[in-house]
C-alpha cells in the first residue's frame, strides 16, 4: 500500500474507532511519532500494543502528577465507562485511549529559547519531586536507559566507522557507570521533544506515558538533554541552562553529576543502536530513521568533550576536585621526585583515577577498556576483595611470627588448587621476591648454583632476578649474561628455527644441549625457571612436549623445575587454573604474584614438603609483610571470586571468542603475521611482510596509541616490541570482547 492510501485508511479507521467507543465525531489526522496517535483538534486517539498495556498504572500516576499541578491529562472514559478499549488495528491487538488534546505544540517544532530550556528543566524537576512511592512502575523496556548496554550487539550493524566509534565509546562509558548512589523514583521515561508540549517559552503539556518506569531520576534528565542538544541553535554548552533550571528545584548529587554526561551520550548511542537493528528488519519504515542523522551528529559533538568537562559545563556548583594534569606536566612532576628510570606508557601518558571491573577511568572521566593489566585479575577494585582487605586491616595486621588462622586457611585453599604434592607455601610480597626465594631454595636444596632460563624471559627486578632475565641483561643498561645463567633458545614456532609437530622436541633438545654444555664446562644446574607461556618473550605458548622433555634434561642434571606463573596463573588460560597443567609434568616449585592479590602486593612460592624441609637448614626465613593477615584475607577473597564468578570458564569462552575474531581480522589485515595464545592471554604479532616476517614495531606502537585514543588499553611486548599483548582482567564480558575486536579492526585496517 502506498503511503497516501495508508494515511487515508488510517484516518478512516481512527474516525470509526472514536465514533464507536467514545461517540466522538470528526476528521482525524496522524500525529508524528512511533506509536499511532491521531487528533481531530479536540482529542487525541492513542493506540498502543496490548503488550505495553499500562492503563491502570498510567491513570494512577497521571492523577498524582495532575494533583501536583503538572500539565497532564487523564484518559476520557469510553461510552461503557472504561479508560481504554481493546481493538484490532492493522491486524494487531491494540489498546485504544482517548485524551483531551492539550494546548501548545511539540517542543521540536518551536524555537528553543533559554527561557524554554528553563521551563523544561523546571517541569521535569517538579515531576521528580512528586513522591510516588518506591515500588511504583517496577518494569523495564527496550528504551530503559539504565539497560542501554543491552543494545551494544547492534553496533556492528552500523555502516559508518566514525558512528561506530562514538557509539562504542559512549556505550563503554555506560557499562562502567555506577548509578547506585543516584536517587530513584518514577520516571516519565521519554521526556523528549515530541512528548513535551510548549507554548512560547513555557511547557504547557506532557504526553505519552508509555515508557514510565522506576529508575534513577538523572536518567530522565539525561533523555531530555539528549533532545535539547539536538534542537536548532542549541549548542552543547547552552543546553546546560536546562540542567541548571532543573537543579534550582531538585539539586543533583555528585554521582548524578558524574553520571549525567555519560547517560546523555548513552541515550543517543542507544537510539542509534535501535535504529541500526530496525534498519535490518524494515529499512523502509516511514518514521524509524528520521532522527538518525541528527542523533549521530549530536553524539559526535558530545563525544568531543571529556565527560568531566561536560559535567562542569552543565551542572551548577561543579568544580574540579582533582584537575587532570597534562601529560607534560605530570612527567615533570614525576621527574622532580621519582627515579628517572621509571617509564610511562603511551605517547600521551594516562592519569587514571578510578578502576571498575575491566575499566579504567581517567581524571577527565574518560573510560578505557583495560586489555592489558593482568594484575587486577578479578576486576579493578573488586568490592569483595576491597571489603575483605578493609575488614582485616580494621582488625589486625601482623606477621607470621604470630599464630593466625587466615594465613593457614589461605595456604590450604591455595594449595588445594594445585596438583597434589605442591602443598607447602612461602608467602612474599611480589613476583620478584618469589623468584628470588625460589632461587635461594633451589641452591640450598640441590647444592648447585646455576640456572637455565628461556631467551627473552623476565623474572623480576631484584639483582638475581635481573641476572636471570635475558629480557633485562641483554637490553639497554644490561650487563650481559652472567656465568651462572644459561639461556635456552625461545621455543617460538612462528619466528624460531622449528615449527610443526616435533617443534617441542626440537627446542627441548636445544635446551638439553645448553645444559650439557654447562655441565661439561663444570657448572651445576640448580633450577630451570620457565614461564608456562612466555609473556615478555612475546605472548608465546610453549609447543607441546617442550616442558616435559626440557624438565627431564634439567632433572637429569640434578636441577629443579620452577614454574613462573606470575603472569599466566589463576585461571587465565581458561582450561586449567595453572598454565603448567597443559603438560604432564609437575613443577618442584611454583612462583606466584601479580593476580594473586588483585593489585595488593602478595606473592608466593609453593613447593613440596620434602623441598621445604630440605630448605630448613637452620637459617630463618622471614618476610616482614609476607603472609600477613590482610594479604591472606585478600588472597582468599580473590580465590572466592574466581570460583563464584566462574572466571576460569569465562577466560576460556571469551578467549575463544577473541581468538576467532582475531583470526578473522588476520585474514583482512596483512600487518598481522601471527595470532596466538590461550584463554585470555593472547598475542598479535605485527610484521611488515608475512614472508620475511620483518617486525613492525613502529606500527605496533601506533596501533597501541590509536587504540588508546579510541578507549582501549593495549601494550606491546616481545624482543622486537612488535607483539600486541592482550591479558585483561577476567571481569570483561562478551560485549567488551566484540568492542575490542571492532576497534582493533578499525585501527589496523584503516591505518
Ligand atoms: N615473573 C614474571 C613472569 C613477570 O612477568 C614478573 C613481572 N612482570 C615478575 C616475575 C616479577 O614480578 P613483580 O614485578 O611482582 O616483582
Amino acid at each position: 500500500m502506498n503511503s497516501c492510501a495508508r494515511t487515508e485508511r488510517e484516518a478512516h479507521d481512527a474516525a470509526a474507532l472514536a465514533l464507536q467507543y467514545w461517540g466522538e465525531d470528526g476528521h482525524w489526522t496522524r500525529l508524528p511519532g512511533e506509536n499511532f496517535n491521531a487528533t481531530n483538534g479536540v482529542s487525541v486517539l492513542k493506540l498502543t500494543p496490548v503488550a505495553d498495556d499500562l492503563v491502570q498504572l498510567e491513570q494512577e500516576l497521571l492523577g498524582r502528577w495532575s494533583a501536583a499541578g503538572l500539565p497532564v491529562v487523564q484518559a476520557v472514559p469510553a461510552l461503557d465507562g472504561s479508560d481504554s478499549v481493546a481493538c484490532q488495528w492493522d491486524g494487531q491487538s491494540m489498546t485504544a485511549r482517548l485524551y483531551p488534546r492539550l494546548p501548545g505544540s511539540m517542543w521540536r517544532t518551536s524555537p528553543t529559547t533559554d527561557a524554554l530550556l528553563c521551563s523544561i528543566g523546571a517541569t521535569l524537576a517538579q515531576m521528580h519531586q512528586v513522591d510516588l512511592g518506591a515500588q511504583a512502575a517496577q518494569r523495564t523496556h527496550a528504551w530503559d536507559l539504565a539497560t542501554a548496554c543491552q543494545h551494544r550487539p547492534s553496533i556492528g550493524l552500523m555502516p559508518s566507522s566514525s558512528t561506530r566509534r562514538g557509539v562504542d565509546a559512549a556505550m563503554q562509558a555506560m557499562a562502567a557507570i555506577d548509578l547506585d548512589g543516584c536517587p530513584r523514583g518514577v520516571l516519565h521515561g521519554d521526556f523528549n521533544d515530541e512528548n513535551v508540549l510548549v507554548d512560547g517559552d513555557a511547557v504547557v503539556g506532557i504526553v505519552d506515558f508509555g515508557d514510565v518506569l522506576a529508575g534513577a531520576f538523572v536518567q530522565d534528565l539525561a533523555i531530555t538533554m539528549a533532545y535539547a542538544v539536538q534542537q536548532d541553535g542549541v549548542d552543547v554548552q547552552r543546553a546546560g541552562v536546562l540542567v541548571q533550571a532543573y537543579e534550582a528545584t531538585r539539586a543533583l548529587n555528585m554521582q548524578e553529576k558524574k553520571a549525567l554526561p555519560v547517560l546523555v551520550a548513552a541515550r543517543l548511542a542507544m537510539s542509534l543502536c535501535i535504529a541500526a537493528s530496525r534498519q535490518q528488519k524494515d529499512p523502509s519504515h516511514p518514521t524509524w530513521f528520521e532522527h538518525v542523522e541528527s542523533t549521530s551528529q549530536a553524539l559526535e559533538k558530545l563525544m568531543s568533550f571529556a565527560p568531566r568537562d561536560l559535567g562542569m559545563l552543565w551542572c551548577s556548583g561543579q568544580s574540579r576536585t582533582s584537575p587532570s594534569a597534562t601529560s607534560a606536566d605530570s612527567l615533570l612532576d614525576r621527574r622532580a621526585c621519582l627515579g628517572r628510570s621509571l617509564s610511562l606508557g603511551y605517547d600521551q601518558p594516562l592519569h587514571i583515577t578510578q578502576g571498575r571491573g575491566a575499566y579504567l577511568i581517567d581524571a577527565d572521566d574518560r573510560v578505557y577498556l583495560d586489555l592489558v593489566n593482568n594484575v587486577c585479575h578479578v576486576g579493578h577494585s573488586h568490592p569483595r576483595v576491597v571489603e575483605a582487605m578493609a575488614r582485616q586491616a580494621y582488625t589486625l595486621n601482623t606477621n607470621t611470627r604470630y599464630l593466625h588462622e587466615t594465613v593457614l586457611e589461605y595456604a590450604e585453599r591455595l594449595t588445594s588448587t594445585l596438583p597434589k604434592g605442591l602443598d607447602t607455601c612461602f608467602f612474599v610480597n611480589s613476583g620478584s621476591e618469589a623468584n628470588e626465594l625460589a632461587l635461594r631454595i633451589a641452591r640450598v636444596v640441590t647444592g648447585h648454583q646455576d640456572v637455565l632460563v628461556i631467551d627473552g624471559a623476565y623474572h623480576g627486578n631484584t639483582g638475581n632476578c635481573v641476572a636471570m632475565s635475558p629480557y633485562k641483561f641483554n637490553g639497554l643498561g644490561g650487563a650481559g649474561c652472567p656465568e651462572w645463567v644459561h639461556v635456552a633458545p625461545m621455543p617460538d614456532v612462528y619466528r624460531g628455527d622449528w615449527s610443526g609437530e616435533d617443534a617441542g622436541h626440537r627446542y627441548a633438545s636445544e635446551a638439553g644441549a645448553v645444559i650439557a654444555h654447562a655441565v661439561e664446562s663444570g657448572r651445576s644446574i640448580a633450577a630451570f625457571f620457565a614461564e608456562s607461556m612466555l609473556s615478555c618473550g612475546g605472548q608465546i605458548p610453549l609447543p607441546s612436549g617442550y616442558l616435559q622433555e626440557t624438565v627431564a634434561h634439567v632433572r637429569a642434571a640434578g636441577g629443579l623445575y620452577v614454574a613462573d606463573e606470575v603472569q599466566v596463573g589463576f585461571g587465565r588460560v581458561g582450561t586449567s587454573m595453572w598454565g603448567f597443567e597443559k603438560e604432564p609434568v609437575l613443577p618442584d616449585m611454583v612462583v606466584l604474584g601479580k593476580p594473586m592479590g588483585n593489585g595488593h602486593p602478595i606473592g608466593a612460592v609453593v613447593t613440596t614438603r620434602a623441598i621445604a624441609n630440605a630448605f630448613a637448614n637452620g637459617m630463618e626465613y622471614f618476610s616482614t609483610f609476607g603472609g600477613n593477615p590482610v594479604s591472606a584475607a585478600v588472597g582468599l577473597a580473590v580465590l572466592d571470586v574466581i570460583d563464584s564468578e566462574g572466571l576460569m570458564e569465562r577466560a576460556q569462552v571469551l578467549g575463544q571468542r577473541l581468538m576467532e575474531g582475531l583470526h578473522a581480522l588476520r585474514e583482512d589485515c596483512d600487518l598481522i603475521g601471527d595470532v596466538r595464545g590461550q584463554g585470555l592471554f593472547v598475542g598479535i604479532e605485527l610484521v611488515r611482510d608475512r614472508n620475511t616476517k620483518q617486525p613492525a614495531a613502529a606500527e605496533a606502537h601506533q596501533v597501541v596509541n590509536a587504540a588508546k585514543h579510541a578507549g582501549i588499553l593495549l601494550s606491546t611486548d616481545g624482543p622486537q616490541h612488535n607483539v600486541i599483548k592482550i591479558k585483561p582482567p577476567l571481569a570483561l564480558d562478551a560485549m567488551d570482547v566484540d568492542r575490542a575486536l571492532r576497534t582493533l579492526r578499525d585501527v589496523l585496517v584503516s591505518r
